[in-house]
């Protein structure tokens, strides 16, 4: 099995991983999506179907010039295999993962500390987090950070 149907197939799980767990240790929860209670909470549901991640996603990929494809594992395929510069690519990727993390990390803070953020607000701090990022490969490969942050910052 190849690297990335590795990383697929973890990704699959996410969602159903946490309430598994907790169902195994013979506590009661359901698996009624907790952000707005209308479906099951699947991979799905949380990253694409949702419209408060559609909304952060969106943004983003408008930012970072991708198309905002919601739905998987359409979007997967075309970030992976989009035919366009390396650095525009490379920050599409960057852009749907810090996405993920945003959407996964208002999802439990939902869930355990009741703690609500606007998706304005998400968005602004996943921004600030992808130019971080860039920032982070200047060392090891300044051409590619430096084209990457032009595409981020000019659009
Ligand atoms: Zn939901």
């Amino acid at each position: 099995m190849d690297k990335d149907q590795d990383k697929r197939r973890a990704f699959d799980k996410l969602p159903h991983l946490v309430s598994n767990r907790i169902l195994s240790l013979g506590l009661q929860t359901n698996s009624i999506c907790i952000l707005c209670n209308l479906a099951d909470e699947t991979r799905d549901h949380l990253f694409f179907d949702w419209n408060f991640s559609s909304m952060i996603w969106e943004a983003l990929a408008r930012k970072a010039r991708c198309s905002p494809i919601s739905t998987c594992p359409q979007l997967l395929q075309y970030l992976q295999q989009r035919s366009c510069p390396k650095p525009e690519r490379i920050l599409g990727l960057l852009t749907w993962q810090v996405a993920m993390y945003y959407t996964w990390t208002e999802r439990n803070s939902r869930l355990h500390r009741q703690c609500y953020r606007s998706s304005n607000s998400i968005t602004v701090s996943a921004a600030a987090m992808i130019r971080n990022k860039i920032s982070s490969f200047r060392d090891s490969n300044p051409r590619l950070a430096s084209a990457m942050f032009q595409l981020w910052v000019s659009s």
